[in-house]
């Protein structure tokens, strides 16, 4: 149950791969991540077992991308298998997401979006956030941002997410409600986790986002953080001691 994230000048892959072992800790069931390589392509690898096992399983694949997200699980909905482990990802194959909690209404929601034709692949709360994303992306036409912010504000329950989207190949969005996240800003570079312990290796400017709000990591542009209701949210910048 841990989540990293990387946008910057560096391949995505090591780094997130090093983050996952240091969350290690905190117990998994499965392990996954997901990049965008320098094609806009998007590729989920994720499997049941221990970062290792992700490791080997991504020896021959392209893991190329300056962008990504990663994952540990620990099963709340649907049992710990290759198909329930995160990153999920959106029926066009565009829009990734990774979530630790758990989405108390996603019958509901996956019930109603079924009635729309959407397709299912695993058992977990989480696929019904990123199906939802694409769903009123896709009715809106809005931007990501509107369509992660609009779909929060239909999910009841707990969140640490990141999503990215191959159409936005320079932004992750970060959200969280009842669990945690930590921005860590670099130079030209921007890390996210559960917990600090990814990100001490490469910065100690961080930013400990807080309920209800979703942050905005655009490569080149300052952090934006704003609130589900759409205000924009001061950005606390901390420094961490490193003893
Ligand atoms: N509820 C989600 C699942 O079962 C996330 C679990 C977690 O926090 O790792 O897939």
């Amino acid at each position: 149950c841990g989540i990293v994230g990387y946008i910057g000048h560096q391949q995505a892959y090591p780094i997130l791969i090093k983050g996952l072992h240091r969350l290690e800790y905190r117990g998994y069931d499965s392990a996954g991540v997901a990049l965008i390589n320098s094609e806009d392509r998007l590729n989920v690898y994720k499997t049941r077992g221990k970062v290792n096992d992700l490791e080997a399983f991504c020896e021959s694949k392209d893991i190329e991308g300056t962008i990504g997200i990663a994952h540990t699980r620990w099963a709340t909905h649907g049992e710990p298998n290759d198909v329930n482990a995160h990153p999920h990802y959106s029926s066009n194959g565009k829009i990734a997401i990774v979530h630790n909690g758990t989405i108390e209404n996603y019958n509901v929601l996956k019930q109603a979006l079924e009635q729309h034709g959407c397709v299912f692949r695993s058992e977990t709360d989480t696929e019904v956030v990123v199906q939802l994303i694409e769903y009123i992306q896709s009715t809106n036409r809005c931007p990501l941002i509107d369509a992660v912010r609009e779909a929060l504000n239909q999910v009841i329950g707990a969140y640490a997410i990141a999503v990215i989207d191959s159409e936005n190949p320079d932004t992750i969005i970060a959200a969280r409600k009842s669990s945690p996240l930590v921005i860590g800003i670099g130079e030209g570079e921007t890390f996210i986790a559960s917990d600090a312990t990814p990100i001490i290796d490469y910065t100690n400017q961080v930013v400990y986002l807080r309920d209800d709000e979703i942050a905005i990591i655009s490569r080149g542009e300052p952090l934006r953080v704003i609130t589900n209701d759409n205000r924009t949210s001061s950005i606390d910048i901390q420094t961490l001691r490193l003893s």
